[in-house]
């Protein structure tokens, strides 16, 4: 079985929605950002990794939007394709995949008549009518801490923990255990809270008062 993982990237311009179509040298296709699962990764490791690797852009991911769909490819292998609802939030400086030869913001009407395959079109379509019917919460860390709101994310140029391998001041325990154990975030725990996220949560100098922990409560909603 081939997996994928991927996403639906969309951006707000003046209220207006914009989602980013690739174009592939391989099958000369237009397509969503995707591609296979390497080694060990959690689905939404390879999906952040591939799209970064194929449009530039860092994303966060909606909590509660992941679209699978399975098919044969031409040479008879199964592949398994599983897509999430990603919110780009930075561009990166890096180089884009040379096998993307194309990446293009555009409104919802131009992506579906862009789009090659019908099972993009659908997933774009349940995308679309997930960002117009629901409130959208993006998971930002696996400890529960908004990273949109931290102080020192322009200062320390950090892409916010789920697009980092690990914090500009060192490596933490809870991200790296989160990750081991291929969660989204520690509210997906059967053992949340555990004692090391508490000790971080209620720690004098740098906790937040137990809020990480009740921010991760509402992402497990
Ligand atoms: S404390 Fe750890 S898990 Fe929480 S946001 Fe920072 S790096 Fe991520
Ligand atoms: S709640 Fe504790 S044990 Fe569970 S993933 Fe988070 S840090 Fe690890």
């Amino acid at each position: 079985m081939v997996k994928s993982r991927g996403g639906v990237v969309f951006r707000t311009v003046d209220d207006r929605v914009e989602y980013l179509i690739v174009k592939s040298s391989r099958g000369n296709y237009y397509g969503l950002p995707k591609g296979r699962v390497d080694g060990n990764e959690s689905e939404t490791q390879t999906a952040r990794r591939e799209i970064l690797e194929e449009t530039n852009y860092f994303v966060k991911f909606e909590v509660n939007f992941k679209e699978k769909v399975e098919f044969v490819l031409p040479e008879g292998e199964d592949k398994e394709m599983i897509l999430f609802l990603a919110k780009a939030i930075k561009e990166s400086s890096g180089e884009i995949d040379d096998e993307i030869t194309e990446v293009i913001w555009c409104s919802y009407q131009e992506a579906m008549k862009l789009l090659s395959f019908d099972d993009f079109k659908d997933v774009l379509k349940k995308a679309n009518d997930y960002i117009n019917n629901n409130q959208l919460t993006f998971i930002e860390s696996r400890c529960g801490i908004l990273c949109t709101q931290c102080e020192y994310r322009e200062s320390m140029n950090c892409q916010m923990c789920i697009n980092i391998d690990n914090p500009f001041w060192g490596t933490c325990k809870v991200k790296e255990c989160c990750e081991n154990k291929k969660l989204e975030h520690c509210g997906q725990c059967k053992e949340f809270p555990c004692q090391l996220l508490e000790s971080f949560a209620y720690d004098k100098g740098q906790g937040d008062d137990g809020k990480r922990i009740k921010q991760c409560r509402m992402w497990s909603k």
